[in-house]
């Protein structure tokens, strides 16, 4: 854990809108720096306690950036999927084209490398969707565990550590975690990623089955296993936002 301190809030205003921002001290910081988050929250960094009104006139100087990056990430977040005829959806690095049919069942299945998806027709417009949403997630989670099973086989032995059980799930925030007993979960989200970002988030993990931290060692753990991580970590910077369902 960091030696943080959480205190203090504002507001910052330009053209009339009103962007939320937090403070949080850190004993450990040098110098100060404002945060956009992926979600659009708004962090101020500071080294040590400074009065809130030398804050604001930090804050207020960054305005305009703050307002340009809060609205990236605000139209980032609104991406939206109809899965239904004439999209297609990522898996693995490729596109594939969606068949949404209706009948009496429910069901998706990945054919001819073709998504198909089967919804009841008694359902409305907006059910269907819904629906053929959390299928998809689930065909994603079956003919993704293969796929994983086989990178994990193929680092598990670089890493030194034992194969460990493998959970896919759908998450907000996080791309992928450890469990207490040496599991790993997988958010179901990275298979829209390219192949590169999908084996560095099984060697992130893996790598945490031994370091559990984010240190100086943990990074050059990963670095022996993927010299090339860091392409893949700035293809989630620019491109992670879009890799939801
Ligand atoms: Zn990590």
């Amino acid at each position: 854990m960091r030696s943080k301190e959480a205190a203090g809030s504002g507001t910052v205003i330009l053209d009339g809108q009103e962007i939320p921002y937090a403070v949080v001290y850190s004993s450990r910081r040098k110098s100060w720096a404002i945060e956009v988050k992926p979600n659009a929250t708004v962090i101020v960094h500071m080294p040590q306690q400074i009065p809130s009104e030398k804050v604001k006139k930090l804050v207020d100087a960054k305005a305009d950036w703050i307002f340009t990056q809060v609205q990236k990430y605000t139209a980032r977040t609104t991406i939206s999927r109809g899965y239904t005829n004439g999209e297609t959806l990522p898996f693995f690095g490729t596109e594939y084209p969606v068949i949404r049919k209706s009948g009496n069942s429910t069901r998706a299945e990945f054919t001819n490398g073709q998504f198909i998806i089967t919804v009841p027709d008694t359902f409305t417009e907006g059910e269907q969707t819904k629906l053929a949403r959390v299928m998809m997630i689930m065909l994603y989670r079956r003919i993704g565990t293969a796929p994983l099973e086989e990178i994990i086989s193929r680092y598990a032995p670089l890493a030194g550590v034992a194969p460990p059980k493998l959970r896919i799930q759908q998450q907000e925030w996080k791309w992928g975690c450890c469990t207490p007993k040496n599991g790993i979960i997988i958010n179901a989200s990275v298979f829209f990623g390219p192949k590169i970002v999908i084996e560095y988030i099984v060697v992130h993990e893996l790598s945490h089955l031994r370091f559990r931290h984010h240190q100086k060692t943990f990074w050059a753990e990963v670095g022996r296993l993927m010299p090339n991580y860091c392409d893949a970590e700035a293809i989630l910077k620019t491109d992670g936002w879009k890799f939801v369902f």
